[in-house]
């Protein structure tokens, strides 16, 4: 057993951190900034629609093992839902075209001999792009590997940009690629769309909170690290807001899970040799409140939701009464007027549902609200990409964890739970265990 391990950082990495060191029998604090842990992957009432809402539309395939283990440790494993089959329903908005995307189960492609399952348009050669994106070199970008044709206009863009949070002429090929191996190429089984039943902090935070509690690690919210003292090579204080001092002992370790440019305002003048990516990308999401639960009817009433593509909405989710619309790599809406903005969606989500739903969406916007994430995930370019740092730092009682370090994966919930079961590894390996 090693000495007191405190994670600094209550988002997903460092709870997954915490729920792998506390089962294992370590002494374990996580100190957390918010009011809440969570981080980007958590739920609030919205006072303004009066209902909780996530901070943003979060979508998981069942393949991602790191996300598995980790609802399957904190008992957790069956509030995601989602479709029984592997399928996308998806329209275009440019020329009104509808069609499901209906993956085989295994891992014969056999979805791409039917006209019915695959994208309309899509010629079997283009399939060529997966292989390259799978085999792309780590200064390729997405667009290299394309093949021009609907394949590419109507999932493997918009696939890339929701996947990596960044355009495909600068997101990084490797990235994506490593994506399509542990999903596509794994067949439809591994594609389930999942998301959570309720909400995202009902799916992955209460439950790590209360498995935590019953593991008597100790959890602090509304404790912010201000700075980070270093001596002997080793990380000797943490200290907070105020007057608040954290004695870090030899045995004791340090995991800093908090955001890049926090972890670079904290470390980078301490840390030799620390690096993090310094470009990021938004998301919006905005969310409507309706007066009533649509009913959807086909497809979407099986998927409960859309992907879209010739607009700017992409993924468009049914809960309940609330209708919540993703858009990715949205750097190049910032200009945009919010209400202006939100008005496009809304005319986008009517020309979408509408003909799957049993009434017509109304005319009139109804209530909503408009979440801009400005530094939602970091730019996966193949240069930021190259500033990710691994986990173990030159100060061997600190680690590192978050989506933002060198997972091999863009910046995604699978990574971060990952990174943080990465660096409770990289401590219980330093003491032997
Ligand atoms: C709008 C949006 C949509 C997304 N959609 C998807 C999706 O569909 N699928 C998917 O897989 N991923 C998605 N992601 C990405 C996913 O949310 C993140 O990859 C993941 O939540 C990152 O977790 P993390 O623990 O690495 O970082 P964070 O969630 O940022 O956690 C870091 C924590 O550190 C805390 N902190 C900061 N500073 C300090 C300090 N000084 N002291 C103590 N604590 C501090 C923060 O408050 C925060 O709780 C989306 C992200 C956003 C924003």
């Amino acid at each position: 057993m090693s000495g007191h391990i405190h994670i600094v950082g209550g988002g997903l990495a460092g709870l997954s951190a915490a729920v792998e060191l506390a089962g294992a029998g370590e002494r374990v604090s996580v100190h957390e900034a918010g009011p809440a842990c969570g981080g980007r992957a958590r739920s609030y009432v919205d006072r303004h629609l009066g209902c909780r809402i996530d901070n943003g539309n979060h979508l998981l395939l069942s393949g991602n093992r790191a996300v598995n283990r980790y609802l399957g440790l904190i008992g957790a494993q069956q509030t995601l839902t989602g479709p029984t089959r592997p399928v996308f329903p998806f329209m275009d908005l440019g020329d009104g075209a509808r069609w499901t995307l209906d993956l085989s189960r295994g891992k014969l492609p056999l979805w791409v001999l039917s006209r019915r399952r695959r994208v309309p348009g899509m010629r079997l050669g283009e399939l060529r792009s997966l292989l390259r994106l799978m085999e792309a070199d780590p200064d390729a970008v997405v667009s290299d590997c394309l093949q021009p044709g609907a394949l590419s206009s109507r999932l493997l863009e918009p696939f890339a940009i929701s996947v990596l949070n960044t355009m495909p002429d600068v997101g990084s090929a490797a990235l994506l690629g490593a994506v399509v191996r542990e999903s596509l190429a794994q067949g439809g089984r591994h594609c389930l769309p999942r998301f959570p039943r309720e909400g995202l902090s009902e799916s992955f935070v209460d439950p790590a909170l209360a498995h935590l509690s019953v593991m008597k690690a100790q959890v602090h919210t509304g404790s912010r690290i201000s700075a980070v003292e270093v001596g002997d090579g080793r990380v000797t204080m943490l200290r907070g807001t105020g007057q608040d001092v954290i004695a870090i002992g030899p045995d004791d370790a340090v995991i800093m899970a908090v955001p890049a440019p926090v972890a670079s305002s904290l470390l980078a003048d301490r840390v030799p040799g620390f690096n993090a990516p310094d470009a990021f990308e938004a998301i919006v999401n905005a969310h409507f409140a309706l007066p009533y639960a649509p009913v959807a009817t086909g497809g979407l009433a099986q998927a409960r939701f859309i992907g879209l593509v010739g607009g700017i909405s992409e993924w468009v989710f049914i809960k309940d009464h609330i209708l919540s619309v993703t858009v990715s790599a949205a750097n190049r809406y910032a200009t945009y007027d919010p209400d202006a903005l939100a008005r496009h969606i809304w005319n986008e989500v009517r020309a979408a549902l509408d003909p799957a739903l049993t009434v017509p969406l109304p005319v009139q916007m109804p209530p909503m609200r408009i979440v801009r994430e400005k530094r939602a995930t970091f730019a996966a370019t193949p240069a930021q990409d190259r500033m990710r740092p691994g986990t173990r730092t030159m100060l061997p009682n600190l680690m590192l964890a978050g989506d933002w370090t060198e997972t091999g994966l863009p910046a995604t919930i699978e990574g971060a739970i990952r990174s943080g079961a990465a660096a409770a590894r990289a401590i219980r390996e330093r003491h032997g265990a």
